[in-house]
């Protein structure tokens, strides 16, 4: 048994049932035990691949819609350029590359990581190879000056709580001790805030999720945005509305029980855009397919570029990673785009008011 089972059984047996953003945020950010304290889940060797990891392509486009969206704002400086949940460093390794010719954006930028795995902050200070990179434990401490934020897989990784529809009310999805197991179990009748609206499309039995979390994160971000220019991308999988059970748990890149392995697999959920996109007081896009974006930024011209310099596996490589990202039965359509941009201001390139 993991030290972590131990203590979850613990915790429930003698305080009651726990609810599963309790359980997730238990699992993923606990200070010693937890996964992302003990580990580096990324990559082939780890338990999850994300798309920077998968091609230099990925952050240089992301780059260059903040840089271009930075310019369309008239070059404000100094800015934040900030990333939330940067993993092992290369995405933003990337952007930083790209946009190296944009005149200005380097001498401008102040660089923010927020970040709570201390492993992953040693791998990223070492990719990034900066020495003014400042971390924060959330985006609320960010600094107050125009925002240039991206955040690729991170709201997926923070904790959501489950509903089951129960007549016109809700009950919880909690994780509770049943002969030494943990277990689910559904709580008593409750009335949460925030879910009024999923009355509407749901019936009885239906399970919805929601992240305060992110809720939280996403009106943070906005608000810097709307009060001092920036623009934010967020990507992710997930829809307009989630409905359904999508809480899952992930480890040496297969699919396990979320409760088996505490602190040991990756735990995530679909992002529910929409919530993001009522929490932020700033504009914010249209919800855009991960491939569609990508496409209208130029990813085919940049691939078929760096394909000159490429033969035999490594260009096979290239091109099964382009697909990758583009193409709608691998991530182009479950992973989305949304932006959050100011009053006055167009989306970043790539993306439709
Ligand atoms: N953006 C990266 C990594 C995604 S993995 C990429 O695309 O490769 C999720 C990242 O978010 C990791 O860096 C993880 O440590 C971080 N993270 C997870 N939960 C967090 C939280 N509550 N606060 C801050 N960072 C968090």
């Amino acid at each position: 048994m993991t030290d972590l089972r131990a203590h979850l059984i613990r915790r429930i047996t003698a305080g009651g049932p726990i609810s599963v953003a309790e359980y997730m945020a238990e699992c993923l950010t606990h200070p010693d035990m937890g996964y992302y304290a003990t580990r580096d889940p990324l990559g082939t060797a780890g338990d999850f691949i994300t798309a920077p990891e998968i091609s230099q392509m990925f952050g240089e486009l992301i780059g260059l819609s903040l840089a271009q969206s930075w310019l369309d704002q008239g070059a404000p400086s100094p800015f934040v350029l900030a990333e939330a949940g940067p993993g092992r460093g290369t995405l933003m390794a990337d952007i930083l590359r790209a946009t190296r010719s944009v005149p200005g954006f380097h001498d401008g930028l102040d660089l923010h990581l927020i970040e709570i795995s201390e492993p992953l902050k040693a791998i990223q200070q070492n990719t990034i190879g900066r020495d003014d990179i400042t971390w924060h434990d959330s985006v609320a401490s960010l600094p107050d000056l125009p925002l240039f934020l991206i955040a690729n897989e991170f709201f997926d990784a923070l904790p959501i709580r489950q509903f089951q529809r129960d007549g016109d009310g809700w009950r919880e999805r909690q994780i509770g001790v049943q002969e030494g197991m943990l277990t689910f179990g559904l709580a008593g009748p409750v009335v949460p805030g925030g879910l009024d609206h999923r009355l509407d499309d749901t019936k009885p039995g239906d399970l919805v999720e929601f992240c305060a979390a992110g809720q939280h994160a996403a009106q943070q971000i906005g608000q810097r945005i709307a009060d001092h220019g920036g623009a934010a991308l967020i990507v992710d999988y997930g829809d307009w509305r989630s409905l359904g059970d999508t809480f899952q748990a992930l480890e040496n890149h297969a699919a396990v029980d979320p409760l088996t392995r505490p602190g040991v697999a990756d735990l995530t959920a679909h992002v529910d855009f929409e919530t993001l996109a009522n929490a932020t007081p700033s504009r914010f896009s249209r919800l855009t397919p991960q491939g569609v974006f990508l496409e209208r930024l130029g990813i085919t011209a940049r691939a078929q570029a760096l394909a000159k310099n490429l033969s035999g596996e490594a260009l096979q490589n290239h091109i099964a990673a382009h697909r990758r990202l583009t193409h709608s039965a691998e991530m182009g359509t479950l992973f989305k785009v949304l932006a959050f941009y100011p009053d006055g201001a167009a989306p970043p390139p790539g993306l439709d008011p």
